[in-house]
Formats: C-alpha cells, sequence, structure tokens
C-alpha cells in the first residue's frame, strides 16, 4: 500500500497521495475545485482514515460551498 503523504496547496491539510487524484490538492478540495471523486470520508481522531484530510477549508472553497 502506498503511505506516501502531502500536503494540500488549498486547504493546508496532510493528505494520502494515493487516496487522490490530484499530486497538490486533498481528494476534498480537488472535488470542490475540478470535480474528482470526493472520499468518502471517514473521520476518526479529528482526520479521515482513508485519505488523512483533517477536515480543513481554505476561505476559497468555503466560499465555493456558500459557508
Ligand atoms: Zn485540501
Ligand atoms: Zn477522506
Amino acid at each position: 500500500m502506498n503511505t506516501d503523504r502531502g500536503i494540500c496547496d488549498e486547504c493546508g491539510s496532510e493528505f494520502l497521495l494515493s487516496s487522490s487524484k490530484m499530486k497538490g490538492l486533498c481528494p476534498e478540495c480537488a472535488h470542490i475545485l475540478y470535480g474528482y471523486e470526493n472520499c468518502g470520508h471517514v473521520f476518526k481522531n479529528g482526520r479521515c482514515e482513508k485519505c488523512l484530510w483533517d477536515g480543513s477549508k481554505s476561505h476559497f472553497t468555503k466560499n465555493i460551498q456558500g459557508e
């Protein structure tokens, strides 16, 4: 299993590279910004077990989602 981790350029969260279609974005941001398939997040202890996203959102993606 590939366990390489990256830092999302958009929200700043750590994420599992193999879980995202994009190298510089977590699955959440890649989904919001580019329409790639999102991770079906499973949160445990404040981060997703599957992609390691910690729930961070940038102002930009928050605006897109209308939060
Ligand atoms: Zn992100
Ligand atoms: Zn996830």
